[in-house]
Formats: structure tokens, C-alpha cells, sequence
């Protein structure tokens, strides 16, 4: 039929969007049992420059502080800004000691290295998860360090799922520093257990490398790169990726994919809420470390 696509949904949907306002209640009960102990957990926001996106991203991230009893500052600084005086910024809250958790609102403007704004944040306050001492706790396989966002949420809905980690084969597809390499350290940990292979732009044959995941992790920023020929059926398919297409937003996973996979988080509402979710729970944990 002309215009019209049938996919025979056979995967569970796993809702984030359900997962993170529980994760988002939660953290609100902790916040108010801190204040209870004197400490109101807080967290600056810094964006430099007007790109719609990031003030979408931030805004939502603010509205996440409000129901969570958490207290946001959101520093504009403009586009024109270069690293020393995004430095300067951090560095003013990092001695400020009512500010327990600063996050620097990716993109950077131009020509501003992202790397130097993470490693300048203290990894105590470090509520993305980027400072090379968290990271660096992650290789080492240490709990108590601030981990990566949306890792840490997409670990979420593995364990919610109850999906069997121990000795399955994940695969990973893209090694970036905030998505796909920790993601891949965190699934290799004891107590998970999967074996990992990490797939990028210059893996040859990655569709019948995909094909035997039993957990597939797509965080490449492709619409619909992933089809259901790359797909084992009843793996679970993770879909980190959005992109702006024309209609709204797509994820890197075809919609076909639904009719092989066994679960499939949705774009918009699975990974993205719960990146959300996990940046409350980090700062709420920093707050509390910055107490005991
Ligand atoms: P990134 O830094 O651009 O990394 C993309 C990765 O994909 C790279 O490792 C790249 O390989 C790999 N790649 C690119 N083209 C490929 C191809 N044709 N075949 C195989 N691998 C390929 O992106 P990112 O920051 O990790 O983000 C990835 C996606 O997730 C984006 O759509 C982003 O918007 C989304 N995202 C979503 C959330 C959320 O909360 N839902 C959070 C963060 C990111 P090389 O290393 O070889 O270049």
C-alpha cells in the first residue's frame, strides 16, 4: 500500500520515559531527606551560546531540578566565549561551596576543547561523569565515582528489564568519550558481565557483527542505520541515538527492528529521559558525598 509501512511489532517496548519519572521520585525523597540534614542539593548549569537544542537540552534539565527538589543556576555566557573565560566561570563554582554538582552544556562554542572544560570541573562536583578521575574509577572498576550519564541510564534499563547480562555478547556501536566507550566499560564490569565488542567507522562487516549481540547498544547519531537484517532475534536493542529528520527526531534504529528484537527502547522516550534522570541522581550523590 502506497505511503503506508507495516512493521509487526513483536519487540517489548522499554519506556523511559516510565523508568526515569520513578528514578526522578525517588531522587526527590532523598533531596528532602537532605534538607531535612541541612544541605540543599544544587547544580549550575553553564551554556555558552544560542543553539536552540542546547536550550531545549538545558531547559528540560531545569524542569528534571524543579520536580526534583533540586536547586539549578543556569550561567549564559555567549557564543563568542573562549576557553579561559569558560575556565574562569568553572573554577568560581567549584569553590562555591552551596554548588554541588556543575555540568557545562555540550556543544562548546568553536575552537573551545572540550576535554580541558571537563578535566577543569572537580571530579566531585563532575555530575556528567566526563573528569578523567571518574573515567578513570570506571577502568579501575571502583564504585563511589560519578559515572557517565546516559551509560549509566541505559544500565538502568537492562537491570529494570531483568534481561540476563551475565555472559551475553553486547555490541557497542561507537567509542565516543560520553556514549559508546563508557558504555562498553561499564557492560565488561564484574557483576555484569557481558562480553563486549565495540564496533565504529572503520569496523569492516559490522551488520554480521551486530547480528550476533544478544545486546545491541546503537549510539552512532545515523537515522535508521540499524536495520532488522543486523539484528538477532530476541536480542535487546538499545537506541541512544537522535537526530533531528525532517518530522521531528529519529533514533539509529529502523523501526523494523521492532519485529526481530525482543526489547527496544524508543525514540523519543527511552534513552533520553533516563541521560535526564541519571544527571539527578548524579548530583543528588554529589551533594551527599560532599556531606559525609
Ligand atoms: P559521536 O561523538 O559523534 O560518536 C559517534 C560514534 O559513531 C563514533 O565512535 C563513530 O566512529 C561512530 N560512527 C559514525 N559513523 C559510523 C558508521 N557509519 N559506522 C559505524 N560507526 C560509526 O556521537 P555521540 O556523542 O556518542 O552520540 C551518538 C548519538 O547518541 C547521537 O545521535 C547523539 O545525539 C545521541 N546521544 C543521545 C543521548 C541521549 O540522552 N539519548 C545522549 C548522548 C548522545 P569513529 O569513532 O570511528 O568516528
Amino acid at each position: 500500500m502506497p505511503g503506508y509501512v507495516r512493521v509487526n511489532v513483536s519487540a517489548r517496548i522499554v519506556d523511559g520515559k516510565a523508568l526515569g519519572i520513578k528514578i526522578q521520585e525517588e531522587v526527590s525523597e532523598r533531596v528532602s531527606s537532605l534538607k531535612g540534614q541541612g544541605v540543599a542539593p544544587h547544580l549550575a548549569v553553564v551554556i555558552a551560546g544560542d543553539d536552540p537544542a542546547s536550550h531545549v537540552y538545558v531547559r528540560n534539565k531545569e524542569r528534571a531540578c524543579e520536580r526534583c527538589g533540586i536547586i539549578s543556576t543556569r550561567i549564559d555566557m555567549p557564543g563568542s566565549s573562549n576557553l579561559e573565560e569558560i575556565l574562569e566561570v568553572v573554577s568560581s563554582l567549584n569553590s562555591d561551596p552551596n554548588i554541588h554538582g556543575i555540568l557545562v552544556q555540550s556543544p562548546a562554542p568553536d575552537g573551545v576543547d572540550e576535554l580541558a572544560i571537563a578535566s577543569s570541573i572537580l571530579p566531585q562536583k563532575d555530575v556528567d561523569g566526563f573528569h578523567p578521575v571518574n573515567l578513570g574509577k570506571l577502568v579501575q572498576g571502583r564504585a563511589g565515582g560519578l559515572m557517565p550519564c546516559t551509560p549509566s541510564g541505559v544500565m538502568r534499563m537492562l537491570e529494570s528489564s531483568g534481561v540476563k547480562t551475565r555472559g551475553a555478547r553486547a555490541v557497542v556501536l561507537g567509542r565516543s568519550r560520553i556514549v559508546g566507550m563508557p558504555m562498553a566499560l561499564m557492560l565488561a564490569q564484574p557483576g555484569c558481565d557481558a562480553s563486549v565488542t565495540i564496533v565504529h567507522s572503520k569496523t569492516e562487516d559490522i551488520s554480521s557483527i551486530c547480528n550476533q549481540a544478544d545486546i545491541l547498544i546503537a549510539a552512532v547519531g545515523r537515522p535508521h542505520m540499524v536495520g532488522k537484517e543486523w539484528v538477532k532475534k530476541g536480542a535487546f536493542v538499545v537506541d541512544v541515538g537522535i537526530s533531528r529528520v525532517e518530522g521531528g527526531l529519529a533514533g539509529d534504529v529502523s523501526p523494523e527492528v521492532s519485529e526481530v528484537a525482543g526489547w527496544i527502547t524508543p525514540v523519543p522516550g527511552g534513552v533520553g529521559p533516563m541521560t535526564i534522570a541519571m544527571l539527578m541522581e548524579n548530583t543528588l550523590r554529589a551533594a551527599e558525598m560532599q556531606l559525609f
